[in-house]
């Protein structure tokens, strides 16, 4: 019996809370809670009759810390979901720790304004120490550690896929597969077409700022960064085939580098087609993934918003979405004093998300994962008090939970590797 705040309406957290709704003996009594209420209402309405799960909506403004503690005061929740945006995700950690609840999230703190003279003096210093100019990092979250230790309360950070599922795969390696891991290369494979010729799979603005930062990797102890989509390799993706995929900068590698003892390099990979490449090229040139507001006819806009009012709503991309996605892990290392590799990865089908949950499955990965931690953390099984990433907790519930909601994993012991 537990009570859940979900805060958030758009595409990871309709398919995360369709997913608690089928776990109705946990997940008893949900609020849903974003900006716009009619959207919960919608989704509300929806799932009535179709779960034993208690639903009621409210509006709020995450960004507003008062609001916040209002909500949950009259809510009572055991966990506070936030499937909100990174920029929500100070405000709701504060509210979380005034009331004295536990807080997930699917990515890490980035700020929206960048241009935020106090947010820039701390991020210059951290680009010049840390060697990485991404906008997100965990210094931000970590920052929380003591107050939720002392408070007794748990806050688990960055629970989608990846981050998230990847970071489990990192933690059940390490646990079963190996004495020591040299090497991580997390690879992140989108085989779907959703027909447009440029769209974002997931929140336009929060996509198009992470693939068009420079890259970065983890090796022997420091970080290495690349211009943006300078480092491309070809995989061969099982269900999949064959990818041209490139370096990017991630937030799990930051996390991974401090919890995996000894690792020696850590690299993120994703895949992107041709005409999503050159119309992000293009679109960058003109200026329109800038963050800074401009001047229009007598209104300030902020390009990279505009944008994602002309572009399609991730969330209408289910139905148009055909193919699998294939997200993993290759590692290598070293078990009982012999050299050896290990790929572990989840294939997901579009159009098996879409009739499940109406979402195509880039917001069904990160969705279940989202619902599992939750899970982990109303079961008791992830409960420390703390600021935790999902490497530093047992990955055999979370999987095991991933294999029974849609998520199930594969393996090889002889993966090609990446170069
Ligand atoms: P969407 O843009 O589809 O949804 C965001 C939701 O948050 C919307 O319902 C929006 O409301 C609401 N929201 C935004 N600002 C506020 C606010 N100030 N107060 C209250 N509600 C607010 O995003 P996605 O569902 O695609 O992504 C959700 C999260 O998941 C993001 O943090 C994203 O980075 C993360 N993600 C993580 C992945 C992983 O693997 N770990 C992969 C993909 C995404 P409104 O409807 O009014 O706009």
């Amino acid at each position: 019996m537990s009570r859940v705040l979900v805060i958030g309406c758009g595409g990871v957290a309709s398919t995360a809370i369709q997913k608690c709704c089928q776990a109705d003996d946990i997940f008893t009594d949900l609020c849903i809670a974003s900006r716009t209420r009619a959207k919960c209402d919608a989704l509300a309405a929806r799932l009535r009759g179709r779960t034993s799960a208690n639903i009621t909506t409210a509006q709020v403004d995450a960004d507003n810390v008062g609001q916040l503690i209002e909500l949950i005061r009259s809510f009572s929740p055991d966990l506070v979901m936030n499937i909100a945006l990174p920029y929500q995700d100070l405000t709701i950690m504060d509210a979380c720790l005034a009331c004295g609840v536990n807080y997930m999230d699917t990515a890490n703190y980035e700020p929206e304004d960048t241009d935020d003279p106090a947010w820039r003096a701390v991020y210059e210093k951290r680009c010049k120490e840390a060697g990485f100019s991404a906008y997100f990092d965990y210094s931000w979250q970590w920052a929380y550690r003591e107050r939720f230790e002392k408070a007794g309360l748990t806050a688990l950070l960055g629970c989608g896929f990846d981050p998230g599922v990847t970071q489990a795969y990192c933690a059940y390696a390490l646990k079963h597969e190996f004495d020591q891991i040299d090497t991580i290369d997390i690879l992140d494979c989108n085989g779907g077409d959703h027909g447009y010729p440029f769209a974002t799979n997931f929140n336009p603005e929060v996509n198009l700022r992470e693939v068009s930062a420079p890259g970065s990797y983890w090796e022997n102890g420091h970080w290495i960064e690349i211009p943006a989509m300078s480092i491309k390799r070809e995989y061969d993706f099982d269900q999949v085939g064959r990818k041209d995929m490139y370096l990017l900068h991630h937030e799990e590698i930051e996390s991974l580098a401090q919890n995996i003892p000894g690792v020696k390099r850590i690299r993120f990979f994703m895949t992107f087609g041709q005409s999503y490449l050159t119309h992000m090229k293009c679109l960058e040139n003109v200026g329109m993934l800038s963050t800074t507001p401009v001047s229009f006819e007598g209104h300030e806009i902020v390009p990279i918003k505009f944008l994602k009012a002309l572009l399609p709503d991730p969330a209408s991309l289910g139905p148009r979405t055909h193919g699998k996605t294939n997200i993993g892990c290759i590692f290598t290392g070293q078990k009982n004093g012999q050299p050896k590799t290990y790929y572990i990865y989840n294939v997901c089908d579009h159009q098996e998300c879409y009739r499940e949950v109406q979402s195509q499955a880039v917001s069904y990965t990160t969705g279940v994962p989202a619902m599992c931690g939750a899970m982990m953390l109303l079961t008791g099984r992830w409960n420390i008090p703390g600021v935790h990433t999902v490497e530093e907790l047992d990955p055999d519930p979370f999987l095991e939970a991933l294999d029974r909601y849609g998520l199930p994993r594969s393996e090889s012991r002889s993966p090609a590797l990446v170069d």
